[in-house]
């Protein structure tokens, strides 16, 4: 970390690579794809895209018309599928970046058609069927309709039918079989095309849930999506934040607004400069009767003690063998800080923490070769 920095994010694209192969080499011979909605979960898709390409993924998966057109601006002959479908307006962006709509409804399949019959060529496409998320996709009603009209779908070039798992978190959840066989039922209905079910979690499930193609996103940045097997991936994401300032208070002593936490003998309390505009959750935040996150300063994890304010936390540093000082650097994420508990820390989920991470931290990528 360099002397003017006072935060910085290290990602580690070696491990984003590692990562990519090493859940292809778990899913074949289904492929691997990878999501890098959301800026690649926050991670920086400028960065992270071109890292997995490298690494041989060839397909990619966003949420958005404009995600579509930045990944495909970073890799001219990626597949690049929109999972979010197409909203009224959309079509034009997705055709001008030449990606492929997850078409959820039969009105978008009819407004997609008519772009393809407008251009008179067939436009890929996948469609989206509902297998019991209830979120997006075709009900099966609808799936009916459409099997009852085949010439419906012939503009289009269908390239992949998928669908998407309520509960794959859980291995003990039947909910997921249920949808496993619902999926085979609704794409026995529909033209023969490659098929996919599974993210992160539900990958983990085993081989009849990896059809075709598998879709993670939060395991390739070194997320455990599954509450059963541990996905064979390693961390990518560290966070370090300097410590600012190291304050003595006595017993009964307040620390932070609303005095919301008060020592309970002489405490060392230690600023460090991260706070909720940086993505540090504010419910990490401790009160004199409640545990909150924690930061692992000279080897020991710390408490978080009173509020998590705009741009501080403050951390009770009294038990750490190692006298913390100014100009300290605290880890706030990495291997003794999982995303996983940092997220329950905060009671929320190793995603949001992942997708939250502010701007002002500084970026720095390991592992890229470059
Ligand atoms: C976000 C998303 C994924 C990736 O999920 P992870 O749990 O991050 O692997 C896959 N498919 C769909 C439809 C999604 O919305």
């Amino acid at each position: 970390m360099s002397a003017a920095e006072i935060g910085v994010l290290r990602v580690d694209l070696a491990a984003i690579a590692h990562n990519w192969r090493a859940l292809a080499d778990h899913v074949a011979p289904a492929e691997c794809g990878a999501v890098v909605k959301a800026d690649a979960y926050g991670l920086g898709i400028a960065r992270v895209l071109p890292a997995l390409s490298a690494a041989g993924c060839r397909t990619f998966f966003v949420a958005t018309p404009r995600e579509a057109a930045e990944a495909r601006a970073l890799h001219s002959t990626a597949r690049v599928f929109v999972l979010n479908g197409l909203f009224p307006g959309a079509a034009d962006t997705i055709l001008a970046a030449g990606a492929i709509p997850c078409l959820a409804s039969l009105a978008e399949i009819e407004e997609w058609s008519a772009h393809a019959r407008r251009i008179g060529a067939r436009l890929a496409s996948a469609i989206h069927v509902d297998s019991g998320l209830h979120r997006l996709g075709l009900p099966a009603g609808e799936v009916a309709r459409l099997a009852a009209r085949p010439e419906w779908l012939e503009p289009l070039d269908v390239v992949l039918i998928m669908s998407h798992l309520a509960s794959a978190d859980d291995p003990n959840d039947p909910a997921s079989a249920a949808q496993q066989q619902t999926f085979e039922r609704l794409r026995e209905m529909l033209p023969a095309a490659p098929a996919s079910l599974a993210a992160s979690d539900g990958l983990m499930l085993g081989q009849p849930y990896h059809f075709d193609l598998v879709r993670p996103g939060y395991a390739l940045y070194g997320g455990q999506a599954s509450g059963g097997a541990r996905a064979p991936v390693v961390p990518v994401v560290s966070l370090y934040a300097r410590v600012l300032q190291v304050r003595e208070v006595g017993t009964r002593g307040q620390v932070g607004y609303s005095g919301a936490w008060s020592a309970s003998r002489p405490s060392r309390i230690a600023t460090i400069a991260a706070g909720y505009a940086d993505g540090f959750a504010r419910t990490a935040s401790a009160t004199t009767d409640r545990r909150g996150g924690s930061v692992l300063i000279h080897g020991s994890l710390l408490p978080i003690v009173g509020r998590v304010s705009m741009d501080l936390i403050t951390v009770d540093v009294t038990d750490c063998p190692i006298l913390v000082t100014r100009g300290d650097i605290a880890e706030l994420i990495g291997p003794a800080l999982p995303l996983e508990t940092v997220g329950a820390e905060a009671g929320t989920i190793g995603y949001e923490v992942l997708t939250r991470l502010g701007r002002r931290f500084e970026r720095v990528y390991a592992g890229d070769g470059a």
